[in-house]
């Protein structure tokens, strides 16, 4: 196959993207194939995909008829109506949400050979408004990591540098953007794994409010947490793929919204935002974060907003507050997987049910069991008062904290990682210390609130991401923040490799 177009077209953004297809000015197939090809020649080392949609060139080409067909690609052509807003903008996907027709693993071996019969609705709304799924994405076993490194198919490589991870547990998604192997990607966020990678990998990383995109079709990790959220190279291209947000009537816990999403302020006047003294104070925090930190907020200065610092004691029950209450729920999701109704399965001929089950658990991975076991104990009775019913506790005054702060102030602005991306290897043979990078993160899943990653600089070749988090439907500030900061920081930041 010879790739019909040039190079730096492909880090194009998802809404530069549709203009050129409307107009016909490159091919969706053309498009589709350097993307694949680009994907054949480099991710064999970074190893971001699971799998490859192998319709994706053909989806494209079809793509690529209904727009002849209808001039400018608003016929309705059947591909699920609408505006087609994201027409032909290859869509990487997290394989823990459900794809039909293509196998969705949740990077376990448990599930290797699961192929869903229906499309998550978040899914279906981004084809519906034109996207085409090119892969399945590498990520933590469930979701349950901050480095994707718990994947039974192998570690995530960071594009930026490759001794170093992706972060996690969406890695592979930011790295396919960063990288240029998608255009625009789908994660999963329980406790930052959205934003995470996107602070690793230079790009944009939202969590919505819990609720606002539905969970029908997301593999369950910790219910009462998770989120999916989406991943791109540009504020804007976020914007787009909130059209998938709104009520389904598959998923209960969601609401109906109508967000206003134009983008039009590039200036920050009039608000006003939260540090918060205790993270920035904490020791774990590295030097060249910290003073991006300290730069991100003089750049917020300059925009016309102003910034305070606020102390809020309780955060420092965050961490154990979370990864309680994910690994008790964590326990009971993952209980389904009995080989019977669920997951990898074997003939149960003559073998005694104890052995067929224990047989069939054993394809978890390690840090799936350390965490089903832990949940199982803080769930027993005798522990539950003690542990789990603790953490919610916890949870009810972080969140309760986090409303007083967003009364008085419009967002709270911290690192989105503490640290710089580590080297592969480097944190996971020590659990609690791999935890503890989630502190930043863990707060906006506790409180339900919306959060992005927006990427700000550079240190040594490895990029550091600054997060805001807003009161309850408050992604249109975020995304006006995101906005501002983007513009001010043209050519400043790099969101691809090429
Ligand atoms: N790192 C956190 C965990 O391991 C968050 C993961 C996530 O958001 N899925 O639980």
């Amino acid at each position: 196959m010879i790739s019909m177009v040039r190079s730096s077209r492909l880090a194009l953004s998802a809404y530069e993207l549709v203009e050129e297809f409307r107009c016909g000015s490159m091919s969706i197939e053309d498009y589709m194939a350097s993307l694949l090809e680009r994907i054949e020649s480099i991710d064999g080392r970074i190893n971001a995909y699971i799998t490859v949609n192998e319709h994706a060139l053909e989806e494209a080409r079809k793509m690529d008829r209904l727009v002849r067909a209808g001039s400018d690609g608003n016929s309705n052509s059947g591909h699920g109506g609408g505006d087609q807003a994201l027409l032909g903008v290859p869509l990487a996907v997290k394989d823990n949400i459900s794809t039909l027709g293509i196998r969705t693993t949740c990077a376990s071996r448990m599930l290797a050979d699961y192929v869903p019969v229906y499309d998550a609705t978040v899914v279906k709304r981004l084809k519906g408004a034109g996207a085409i799924v090119i892969g399945k994405t590498n990520m933590d076993e469930f979701g349950m990591g901050s480095t994707t490194e718990f994947s039974a198919f192998g570690a995530t490589r960071n594009p930026w540098k490759e001794d170093r991870v992706a972060g996690g547990s969406s890695g592979g998604s930011g790295a396919a953007l960063a990288a240029c192997m998608a255009s625009i990607a789908l994660g999963s966020d329980t406790g930052g794994s959205v934003r995470c990678p996107a602070s690793f990998c230079s790009v944009y990383g939202l969590k919505p409010t819990y609720g606002l995109l539905s969970r029908y079709g997301l593999i369950s990790y910790a219910s009462s947490l998770d989120c999916i959220g989406l991943m791109a190279r540009s504020v804007h291209d976020l914007a787009l793929m909130l059209r998938a947000a709104g009520r389904d009537e598959h998923d209960h816990t969601s609401i109906d919204s109508t967000l206003d999403l134009r983008l039009e302020c590039t200036d920050l006047k009039g608000l006003r935002f939260a540090l918060i003294k205790e993270v920035m104070e904490s020791e774990g925090m590295d030097a060249p974060v910290r003073d991006c930190m300290m730069d991100a907020v003089s750049s917020v200065e300059q925009l016309g907003a102003t910034v305070e610092e606020v102390s809020m004691p309780v955060l420092r029950y965050a961490l154990a507050s979370y990864y309680t209450i994910a690994m008790a729920e964590a326990s009971s999701n993952l209980a389904r997987y009995d080989g019977v109704r669920y997951g990898h399965t074997m003939q149960p001929d003559g073998v005694a049910w104890n052995e067929f089950y224990s047989t069939i658990r054993s394809n978890f991975g390690s840090e799936v069991k350390r965490r089903i076991m832990l949940g199982t104990y803080v769930l027993s009775s005798g522990y539950y008062g003690r542990y789990y019913m603790k953490a919610q506790q916890a949870r009810a005054l972080i969140r309760d904290g986090m409303m007083m702060v967003l009364k008085d102030h419009d967002a709270v602005m911290t690192p989105t990682m503490p640290v710089l991306p580590p080297r592969i290897g480097e944190r996971v043979s020590d659990p609690l210390r791999l935890y503890t990078i989630d502190i930043c993160t863990v707060v906006a899943n506790l409180a339900g609130i919306p959060a992005l990653s927006i990427p700000y600089s550079m240190h040594d070749g490895l990029p550091i991401g600054i997060q805001f988090m807003a009161g309850h439907l408050g992604e249109p500030l975020l995304l006006r923040i995101a906005h501002a900061l983007e513009s001010a920081r043209e050519g400043k930041v790099r969101r691809c490799m090429l």
